[in-house]
């Protein structure tokens, strides 16, 4: 098989960016790099690991789970279908968290799969610490293993609990921030979505069927553990923000900001309290 072929079956899949995808397989499983493929485009890549990744991704299994790994932000995490896969959007939350947490904060992270908020805020902010929440054994397990990964275990705090049904307290100090992207997909719209969607855990994916489930458990359960200054960051789906930003007086929180993400859809709600 040469890159041409490769870039032909990916496209025949209805893979979009069959062009990028070829080259990341390449790279990845025969270690061809972009110099290797432009100076001999013709080369046999026949390999039983390209073959077999080929086929997956020919049925629309993600890329990413095929890969095993996948960058976010400034760091790489591994993944596995125990858990979303970490999109850039999330990144902007990322961002914000940064710039707006105070020196030495520490800040929750609830529904944290593979860990990817937590972990890049604190890799590029040394001075905080952070307790992830996940409901999934294997799920938190891998989050651990991507803290180790990227050098921030001995800042990120595993808590194994359910976020609509607490059994333990999120923490015993007040909290700086909580962060999240919780599952927001409307149930009846899960169905519609991508093939690849299908590989993702649902449970990180359907927020009931409003898809608001758990920004209501997070305002009522939750953000009593905020200092008085404490604000969220929740990664919202893109016609969202109306409706939160609506419901959260009721919870004594107002929003302070909608970030957009890099498609220019609301993406992230910033909320501090009514009283701040
Ligand atoms: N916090 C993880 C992420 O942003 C997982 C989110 C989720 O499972 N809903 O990728």
């Amino acid at each position: 098989m040469t890159y041409s072929e490769l870039c032909r079956r990916l496209f025949a899949a209805g893979i979009e960016n069959a062009q990028g995808e070829a080259a990341i397989l390449l790279e990845h499983f025969c270690g061809i790099d972009a110099m290797a493929r432009l100076s001999d485009p013709e080369a046999d890549l026949t390999s039983p690991e390209l073959e077999g990744a080929l086929q997956k991704r020919e049925a629309r299994y993600p890329l990413q789970y095929i890969l095993g790994e996948w960058d976010f932000y400034r760091q790489t995490y591994e993944v596995c279908p125990d858990c979303l896969i970490p999109r850039s959007d999330t990144e902007i939350l990322v961002e914000e968290a940064i710039r707006l947490l105070p020196f030495d904060a520490r800040f929750a992270d609830l529904c944290t799969g593979s860990g990817c908020i937590a972990i890049s805020v604190l890799a590029e902010r040394p001075d905080t610490s952070a307790v992830a929440l996940e409901k999934f054994p294997a799920t938190l397990a891998l989050a651990c293993r991507n803290a180790e990964r990227n050098g921030v275990a001995n800042r990120f705090s595993p808590l194994r609990e359910d976020l609509l049904a607490p059994t333990r307290p999120l923490s015993d100090e007040p909290l700086d921030a909580i962060l999240s992207n919780p599952p927001y997909i409307p149930t009846s719209v899960l169905p519609s979505l991508a093939p690849e969607l299908s590989a993702e855990p649902r449970a990180a994916l359907d927020g009931g069927e409003d898809g608001l489930l758990f920004y209501r458990a997070i305002l009522r359960d939750y953000a009593r553990y905020l200092k008085p200054s404490g604000f969220l960051l929740l990664e919202i789906g893109y016609d969202q923000a109306e409706a939160l930003c609506s419901l959260a007086p009721q919870y004594g929180f107002s929003c302070v900001r909608v970030l957009r993400d890099y498609g220019g859809q609301d993406r992230v709600l910033h909320l501090k309290r009514l009283d701040a």
